[in-house]
């Protein structure tokens, strides 16, 4: 190695060791706690490395298949369809920008209660940092998003990591695996209920990723935001699911949902 090889790879080392986390304190307090929305200065997630690959899990045969690699008719973009994500090897990835049919996308159905199984993978070549590395998200019921982002060896404000209830709940650990590696996400999903258009009972999540909770019964403030506090408006039952098109090619397999009753009607 060159001199000047060794200097970059020192300086990379660097960087990995003593990052500086971008984020945000002129956000308001989230409810009962210390922390700003996107606080840079909340403790990181310790870091949890995860079995080398899975759970990869097939889906059951119960459940709705949203996609299997093969095609993307159970999704739409804004006004039409899915045709700018691109399949390639059983995966469907975001398009560059601007491509027709692009953008964030939706499931044609919609969903309350429920278990899902998704997986995902940040591109390889890293590019970026914080929230621009690897950026997508699954947002449930098109407004609650559970965070996707290459969190490997990249810092960002803790509620904003991979596994956050964006803006909200940082994941319980930081169980990512490196870009350009497949990760999988298990969600059981409460949606709130609303009557008379106020709250009755917030929505609740459960979400572990590749086999590690990050995510444990936990209660949301309401829809997810930017620097903003998450708040409740009463909506549908039942709502698509969406993926986030963030600008970053992440891809995306093997995705699944089984529909739950309610407690109340699960005798
Ligand atoms: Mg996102």
């Amino acid at each position: 190695m060159t001199v000047a090889g060794v200097v970059a790879a020192t300086a990379g080392l660097y960087a990995q060791d003593t990052p500086k986390v971008v984020g945000y304190t002129d956000t308001p307090f989230l409810p009962g706690d210390k922390w700003h929305v996107h606080d840079p200065n909340r403790p990181q997630p310790q870091i949890v490395v995860p079995p080398a690959e899975g759970p990869f899990t097939k889906a059951p045969a119960d459940a709705i298949v949203l996609f299997d690699g093969t095609d993307l008719s159970k999704w739409q973009a804004g006004n039409g369809a899915a045709s700018g994500w691109v399949l390639k090897d059983g995966s469907m990835m975001v398009p560059p920008g601007g491509t027709p049919g692009g953008g964030d996308i939706l499931t044609k159905d919609s969903f309350g209660d429920m278990q899902l199984h998704i997986e995902w993978c940040a591109p390889e070549e890293v590019k970026g940092s914080g929230q621009g590395r690897g950026n997508s998200g699954i947002i449930i019921m098109n407004r609650y998003e559970l965070q996707v982002l290459d969190c490997y060896n990249n810092p960002t404000y803790p509620d904003g990591q991979a596994g956050a209830v964006y803006g909200q709940t940082p994941p319980l650990v930081n169980a990512s695996r490196p870009p350009g590696q497949w990760q999988s996400y298990d969600v059981l999903w409460t949606a709130p209920r609303f009557k008379d258009g106020k709250l009755e009972s917030p929505a609740y999540i459960t979400a572990i990723h590749n086999g590690v909770v990050v995510q444990n019964h936990t209660e949301l403030l309401g829809t997810t935001q930017h620097r903003q506090l998450g708040r409740y408006e009463a909506h549908e039952p039942t709502a698509p699911l969406r993926l986030q098109d963030h600008g970053d090619r992440v891809r995306y397999r093997n995705i699944w949902v089984r529909p739950l009753p309610a407690a109340t009607e699960a005798q």
